[in-house]
């Protein structure tokens, strides 16, 4: 059986979007029939990209110049410099172990699907293992840690960000989830020698979104599209990442 969706758009605001599968199509024998609307709530939780982007220290700025100009030609073309950990991004095994997979090699299928928003904003400085037994986290979840890093905003760096504790990050790759994002520009620590928060999960092939913004989502269950740019041979790439969440 083949289902076809297709969307039409009814609110323009840039963090929530309505809209409705007004054609949800089923594929019965040798024709379409019109299955029951349904209406959802699109939630944008990557940051803006622009000059004034937040960037972890040392890595690469993001600088947007004209290529073209108009009149002198026919269409405005940008020229884009970037790191490739920019923003909301992904990191591929190849970020931090030798021969890890580049981000190309991971199916799309781990970064769409059912997944889980679990709060951890009552956590001190770090997510830890008891909290994230607490979630009652499982074998296959695809995982999004809220915390209060999405309440401070992204408009100047943080040295204190929540991060994933290593115990944690052992715990979740030993579990066997299927992806793992969090609401900062990194997942572990800054300086620190424990690198267990990229190793463990990167390990076992389970990439890490870092740079949510998960200030308007609460915990719960949505449907997550998580879409890095298909860059080949590298290590990590920006992506938009939107959560579907049913209307009440
Ligand atoms: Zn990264």
């Amino acid at each position: 059986m083949l289902t076809v969706e297709v969307c039409s758009q009814t609110d323009t605001n840039p963090i929530t979007t309505q809209i409705t599968y007004t054609n949800k199509l089923e594929y019965v024998g040798m024709s379409f029939k019109k299955m029951k609307d349904k209406t959802k709530i699109i939630i944008d939780v990557s940051l803006p990209l622009n000059e004034k982007t937040l960037i972890y220290p040392g890595n690469v700025g993001l600088e947007v110049e004209a290529h073209h100009t108009m009149p002198d030609h026919a269409t405005h073309l940008s020229k884009i410099t970037m790191g490739s950990h920019t923003g909301t991004h992904i990191d591929a095994p190849a970020h931090a172990i030798p021969d890890g997979l580049t981000l190309d090699k991971i199916p799309m299928e781990t970064f769409i699907g059912k997944c889980r928003v679990m709060d951890f904003t009552s956590s001190k400085s770090s997510i830890k293992i008891e909290e994230i037994k607490a979630k009652g986290a499982k074998v296959g979840d695809r995982i999004l840690a809220k915390t209060t890093n999405s309440n401070r905003g992204f408009m100047k760096f943080y040295d204190d960000y929540v991060y994933l504790d290593g115990d944690a990050a052992d715990y979740l790759a030993d579990l066997g989830i299927k992806l793992f994002g969090i609401d900062y520009l990194s997942i572990k620590q800054r300086g620190s020698n424990d690198h267990r928060p990229h190793t463990s999960l990167l390990t076992r092939n389970i990439p890490i979104i870092e740079g949510l913004d998960l200030k308007d989502v609460s915990e719960g269950e949505y449907e997550i599209y998580c879409l890095p740019l298909k860059f080949t041979n590298i290590e990590g790439s920006p992506a938009r990442v939107v959560l579907l969440a049913d209307t009440a």
